[in-house]
């Protein structure tokens, strides 16, 4: 497996620090509003690529934060009159149950900054102690940034350009406007907890730096985020876990490219956003999560609902065509005898050739795409989660499988089955849940059957068989009302006859 670290701007060739075990972290969201879908996207991307590491064996511990003391609460809280912890929990527990709707695993370990306030502090005196971090006058604790030598290394910034280029705040106490907050004094209204340099609140930056350590131990394989985190939330980070514990932090930094509207960023500030509740109100979660699948994680990814609802056709395509499949495998059971009793193994041996080879061709076609798709789908994982690929891979067997379908004169049950199920397994690895219709028929087909043709069994799908059977001997006896009557009886109960290029087939109406 070969992974793009977007800090060599490399791809490399995966090897975990302990062997089989990968251990990641993902920056959670501030909760302080719905998370929108470009928020999604970035979760949604390390769904995807943990589930891919988790299908090709590793075990993977997964943490992610949440970041449930910042300004924007603070000012959410105020302007609605609120607490800022019932805004944090609120929109804590909604961005959970979003995450589940849209079928993103939980992590392994979820802790709040607001419940690791010790490690911080510990973290923050040992950063003092090693003259990285200063106390300034005011109660803010900063680090200093030009003692890290490393400074910059993430995101590839050089701290001389940073003076020139990057918009920094002046503030006279700090000891040169590049340095960051890790601890920031409490003003009047604010939360705050008590510390060695007074009351006060941890920065943005500290809280990843400490629970990484804590709950994972540094270095970590994967630390990933939104591209736009790499500078300065990553490079802060770092710059506190190498300074703290001189260990290596992250040994593969992945960023996800921004999803855009209209060519720009969609973000709260511009306006420009759907939240993911609202989204699902209207589309599917997989159909969501298929639109994003089909862009490289890395690239960005412009939204519209245009092609969302393209997604959700190419959804309903892989579903149609795996309940199709599975419709076939049924048929082929019923049809097991097919060769001995049709006429054409009976008479016509030339026209028995035709259908046999036509048959056969048609398998071994199939049998071909459902080796080429797994095997496609699986170079394209391991080349650096490229879902486009995957999912590319994934149609080229829904097209095949539809050929199959019309070319096929019987049906190979087990073969129909395996590609179905190959189709809903590597969907469902990408997270993708393809709801497919089961095709139950109802019970009162067992009645039916037994008053118009005095059938004695209790299946339901023997019955289903017989009326089907009953039709269309009346049909090829020009028995028309007959024919007609069967199916007015089977639309009475709920059950259409749906005639297909290899034969009729009930269903539910
Ligand atoms: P925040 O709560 O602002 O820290 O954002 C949570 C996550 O969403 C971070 O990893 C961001 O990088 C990511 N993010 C924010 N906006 C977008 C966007 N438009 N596209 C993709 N990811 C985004
Ligand atoms: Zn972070």
């Amino acid at each position: 497996m070969r992974i793009y670290s977007s800090q060599t701007h490399s791809k490399t060739d995966f090897k975990p620090i302990d062997s089989g075990r990968v251990r990641m972290y993902v920056c959670g969201p501030t909760v302080y509003d719905n998370i929108h879908i470009g928020n999604a996207r970035t979760f949604i991307s390390f769904d995807v690529i943990r589930r891919w590491l988790i299908a090709s064996g590793y075990e993977v511990s997964f943490a992610q934060n949440l970041t449930d003391v910042d300004d924007k609460i603070i000012n959410r809280a105020n302007e609605q009159g609120r607490t800022s912890e019932a805004v944090a929990e609120e929109f804590s527990q909604r961005f959970i149950e979003v995450m589940r709707a849209v079928n993103v695993l939980d992590p392994d370990i979820r802790p709040r900054a607001t419940k690791e306030i010790g490690p911080m502090i510990g973290m923050i005196k040992s950063l003092i102690e090693q003259g990285h971090a200063y106390a300034a006058e005011n109660g803010d604790v900063y680090f200093s940034v030009r003692s890290d030598e490393r400074y910059g290394e993430v995101s590839g910034r050089k701290i001389d350009d940073l003076m020139v280029g990057a918009r920094i705040e002046e503030n006279e106490d700090k000891r040169d406007p590049l340095d960051f907050a890790l601890w920031k004094a409490a003003k009047p209204g604010e939360p705050s907890w008590p510390s060695p340099w007074g009351a006060g609140r941890p920065g943005w930056h500290t809280e990843c730096a400490a629970m990484v350590h804590r709950y994972l131990g540094v270095p970590i394989d994967i630390h990933g985020g939104g591209s736009d985190l790499a500078f300065p939330h990553h490079e802060n980070e770092c710059a506190q876990a190498h300074c703290a514990w001189h260990a290596g932090f992250a040994n593969i930094w992945m960023h996800t490219g921004m999803l855009l509207v209209d060519g720009e960023k969609m973000s709260k500030s511009l306006g420009n956003f759907y939240t993911l509740a609202e989204v699902l109100e209207k589309h599917s979660g997989a159909a969501l999560r298929l639109l994003m699948a089909q862009t490289h994680y890395r690239s960005p990814l412009d939204f519209s609902w245009e092609r969302l609802a393209g997604a959700e056709n190419s959804l309903a395509r892989v579903a149609t065509s795996v309940e199709n499949l599975r419709w076939a495998a049924h048929k082929a059971q019923d049809d097991s005898t097919f060769i001995e009793h049709s006429s054409l193994a009976d008479g016509d041996a030339t026209g028995a050739c035709d259908v046999l080879s036509t048959t056969s061709e048609a398998a071994s076609e199939l049998q071909r795409a459902c080796e080429c798709a797994c095997a496609d789908f699986e170079s394209h994982m391991n080349d650096d989660f490229n879902t486009a690929g995957a999912v590319a891979a994934l149609f080229s067997l829904v097209n095949a499988a539809n050929s199959y379908l019309e070319t096929a004169r019987f049906f190979d049950a087990s073969l129909c089955e395996q590609a179905a199920d190959i189709l809903l397994d590597r969907f469902a690895t990408l997270g993708i849940e393809v709801s497919v219709r089961e095709e139950e028929l109802p019970h009162e087909l067992v009645g039916l059957a037994k008053r118009l043709l005095g059938f004695a069994g209790t299946d339901i799908d023997a019955a289903a068989t017989a009326l089907l059977k009953a039709r269309s001997e009346a049909r090829a006896d020009k028995d028309w009302s007959r024919a007609d009557a069967i199916r007015n009886e089977l639309a009475g109960v709920g059950v259409v006859v749906e005639d297909t290029a290899t034969g009729s087939r009930l269903k539910r109406a």
